[in-house]
Parts: structure tokens; sequence; C-alpha cells
């Protein structure tokens, strides 16, 4: 028998489809431009549709700074956002609802906790942010080039919702919860063993083959190589064969 959960998820989700499709013209002119599709079938392809269907009606993408979000532009998000949980599931982007995007890179300026309190961050440029339990923030510029030019390892939507994936058992430690079958003991091991080797290789000034900024924390650990996983897994698969194998059962 099938758990009455999953046959409600599907039947909810079989509604979704129905009543708020993807217009044919608008997937098929939003994706056939976008270099991460290249190598999908027909059958993922149609997969990535019904998730993608799923992301637009249960999460809101707004522009901020009178930028117009049109539907081709939410398409060229969530399609994206959902080949990372084309094999894991919805589930794995609970908890959150609101994208927002920035005409270009924004300026932030947070506050940190220190001794004297609340005092505010050094300013920094982003092309994108995610908050744990709240939005994902996009600048739509390196959305656009990313989607049709990416470099090998420059991904900012992967790279922002892999922090969602990470986040989603309430802390971002480059530790998603994992599919079931897999090791937790082999899945630790693997990532800082590799990010241990990146941190000594950036600290003694070595030149890296993977983006330095993957030392920064384990959780940017995780959210750079998940970027070199889907744009490009043969320098991943060299650089950190451990890693990689661990990436594919996760994201399969
Ligand atoms: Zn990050």
């Amino acid at each position: 028998m099938r758990p009455l959960g999953v046959t409600l998820q599907r039947w909810h989700m079989c509604r979704i489809l129905k009543r708020h499709p993807i217009p044919h013209h608008v997937w098929k002119s939003v994706t056939r431009c976008i270099l991460l599709f290249n190598r999908l079938n027909p059958f993922q392809m149609a997969h990535l549709r019904e998730m993608t269907t799923w992301f637009l009606h249960q999460k809101t993408i707004i522009g901020v700074q009178g930028l117009e979000v049109t539907l081709p532009m939410k398409v060229t998000v969530a399609a994206q956002a959902c080949l990372l949980i084309q094999n894991l599931g919805v589930t794995y982007f609970d908890g959150w609802v609101e994208v927002i995007l920035y005409p270009g890179a924004f300026r932030v300026n947070h506050l940190q906790q220190d001794d004297m309190g609340l005092v505010p961050n050094e300013a920094r440029v982003l092309a994108g942010e995610s908050w744990l339990r709240g939005p994902v923030i996009l600048s739509w510029e390196d959305v656009e080039r990313d989607s049709y030019q990416y470099q090998a390892g420059h991904h900012v939507v992967l790279h922002e919702f892999a922090h969602k994936l990470d986040g989603l058992n309430g802390t971002t430690n480059g530790m998603p919860p994992l599919r079931r079958g897999m090791s937790r003991k082999r899945w630790a091991a693997a990532l800082s063993t590799s990010y241990e080797a990146l941190c000594r290789q950036v600290t003694t000034g070595k030149s890296t083959f993977i983006n330095p900024y993957a030392a920064t924390s384990p959780a940017e650990f995780f959210a750079v190589l998940s970027e070199y996983y889907f744009t490009a897994p043969n320098i991943l698969k060299k650089c950190c064969p451990s890693v990689h194998q661990q990436l594919s059962s996760f994201y399969q």
C-alpha cells in the first residue's frame, strides 16, 4: 500500500500541473537556451517542467528596484533551481517561500553581533544571497549570464539554492539531510578532508583548481562544489573524487 502522504502529495501536484501549466511556447523558448539543460533527455526535461510548475505555484518571485519580473524570467530561475532537487523531491525546498530579484549586483550591510551589541558589518556587493528560513536573493544580471554562458564552477542560481538544501535541517554546515541509504559519516569524511586540503592550499598561497571562495566555510564548500557538480563535473571528479562520488549519490 502507498502511504497516504505520498498519494496526497501526488494528487496535489497533479492539480497544480492541470490548473497552472506553464505555456508550452514559454517553456520551450526559455529552456532551449539554458546551458545546464543541454545534457538532459526528454524524460528528464518533462520531469523538470513538472517541478518548475510546482515551484512557480508554491514560491513567490518578485522584483525590486523597479525590476519587472516576467513569466520567462520566473521560469529561468525556477527551472534551474529545480535541477538541484529533480531527484531529491520538492520537500527539499520546504521552509521558505520567496525569491527576490535585483536588476544587478546588490549591496548588503548586515548587522553583526559583537561585544558592543549589533554593529553594521562591512558593506559587500553580492550576486546572490540565501537566508536561512528566509528568501533567496539574486541579481538578475548574474542569473542571465550564468544561464547562457556560465564559467566552470560559477552558477549563482545553483549556489544559492544549494544553501537552501543545506539549511533544511536548521543550520548551514555543508551537511544537508542525506538520501536514505547514504552515510553521514562517509559524507562528512569526504567533504571535510577535501575542504581542509583546499583551506591549506589557500592559506599557503598555492593556486587551486577549485574556486578558493569554497574555502570560506563548510557551507560555502558544499554550495560551490554543487556548482561544479552541475557545470564542470570533470574538474570536480579530478580534483575531489570522493566529493564527486558523494554529490553523485545525493543529486543522482
Ligand atoms: Zn554562498
